[in-house]
């Protein structure tokens, strides 16, 4: 039997994609597909009628390209990915593939053929095409059954102008839209379990995301700042995240402790972190904060304090989980890697100096008062001194230049 060359179609269904957005879009994809296959026999990747066609180097084998499909799935804005052959516009090559294809395709009972000729100049129709890649299916394959509705697999025959594609093999993506395709945020992340979850959320939907990370040191540690990185690189794996700042907030929380009514604390921490975070944001030209809090949480995340804490910033402040609860979010974090990471303890700014018992209904003139005995503006210059920059790999992500963050 001939070696086919191997492919992955990638799939996307965003419905809205028309004129330039959808060419935008899909160039977007190809980078971003493109970036994380760096260590894969990749010969190119094209755009076809709606979808994108990655071609594998002849000699590919089968468990290479289902890792690359496996890579590919967990990209922003791809909806699916099927994996096959490309081989000549002859019905005995479709043939040969299709046996090929659905041979890799996993476990079955049932299957059907689903043929296309994006080119009329080929001289069987699509209801020829599926009889006879299908009897010859048959053939190969007595024990399976062909079934019309709902079949486990479908046998995908697509003829192009020079070339046919046969597909069987198809794993569901994680849709949503390519990152780079709705600028940039500023994520607060934790190594707690919630807030890489709210990270990967807002990436779903095409944000380039920086992390910002607060750690305890030098009065704690630097566990939980080993603990950000190992998350950092899981959302690195699917492009989600371009850099993360470190912030040493341990001295500024001891600050706060002594200088603040105790239940105000942390909602002083918290005005410090988001003011932090703004600054940061306007460096890298970011237009919203994002946290992973969820209403009702714990004390912090009161409606009241919510409210307390966004008045310490003039930009909007995205909380993808606020109406998620705690199972729900421990499934996505377990779905996007992260779980076991931020299930390891670590001190970091969350542990140090907690009130016995903190506000849970701020009322923003206290707060205010009370921070106004603050060296608000020389801490911030302060801290944004000592950040220290993590970067990753995200290929929608370009540094600005020092012109630009300055501004
Ligand atoms: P998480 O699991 O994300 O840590 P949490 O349930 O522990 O959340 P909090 O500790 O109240 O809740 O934090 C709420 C949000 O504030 C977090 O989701 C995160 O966005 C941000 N945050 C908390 N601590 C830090 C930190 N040390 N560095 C950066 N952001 C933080
Ligand atoms: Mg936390």
């Amino acid at each position: 039997m001939p070696e086919f060359q191997r492919i992955c179609l990638v799939h996307y269904h965003e419905i809205g994609l028309k004129g330039h957005n959808r060419s935008v879009f899909e160039k977007r994809l190809v980078k971003n597909v493109e970036g994380l296959l760096g260590d894969f026999p990749v010969v190119t990747i094209h755009r076809i009628s709606g979808r994108l066609c990655v071609f594998l180097k002849e000699g590919t084998s089968y468990q290479t390209m289902v890792d690359a499909a496996e890579i590919i799935r967990t990209v922003p804005g791809v909806a699916r990915v099927s994996s096959g052959y490309k081989c000549p516009r002859s019905l005995e090559s479709m043939g040969q593939a299709a046996i090929s294809a659905l041979g890799e395709a996993g476990e079955f009972a049932t299957f059907k053929v689903a043929a296309r000729r994006n080119h009329t100049n080929f001289e069987t129709n699509s209801m020829e095409m599926n009889r006879l890649v299908g009897a010859v299916l048959c053939e190969a394959f007595p024990e399976k059954g062909v079934k019309m509705k709902d079949p486990d697999v479908v046998v995908g025959v697509e003829v192009v102008e020079n070339a046919a594609y046969v597909y069987a093999r198809s794993v569901r993506g994680i849709g949503g839209l390519p990152v780079g395709s709705a600028g940039r945020v500023v994520c607060l992340l934790s190594s707690g379990i919630d807030s890489p979850v709210a990270c990967w959320r807002m990436a779903r939907r095409g944000a380039v995301c920086i992390g910002v990370h607060f750690s305890g040191r030098p009065q704690t540690s630097d566990a939980s700042e080993w603990l950000v990185d190992d998350i950092a690189h899981v959302l690195e794996g699917s492009g989600c995240i371009a850099r993360v700042y470190v912030v040493p907030f341990g001295d500024y929380q001891r600050e706060i402790s002594l200088l603040v009514p105790p239940s105000l604390r942390i909602i002083m921490y918290r005005r410090l972190m988001f003011k932090v975070a703004q600054q940061i944001a306007a460096r890298e030209g970011a237009g919203a904060l994002v946290t992973g809090e969820s209403l009702g949480q714990v004390a912090s995340q009161t409606l009241e304090n919510i409210r307390a804490t966004d008045a310490a910033v003039d930009m909007p402040v995205f909380r993808p989980l606020i109406g998620t609860d705690k199972i729900e979010i421990i499934d996505m974090a377990q779905q996007l890697g992260t779980f076991e990471i931020s299930s390891q303890d670590a001190p970091d700014c969350c542990t140090l100096f907690m009130p016995r018992a903190p506000e849970t209904h701020a009322k923003l003139d206290d707060v205010l008062a009370a921070e106004a005995k603050l060296p608000l503006d020389e801490w911030l210059e302060e801290l944004l001194q000592k950040v220290e920059i993590h970067d990753y790999r995200c290929a929608a992500y370009k540094p600005r230049k020092k012109a630009q963050a300055a501004q």
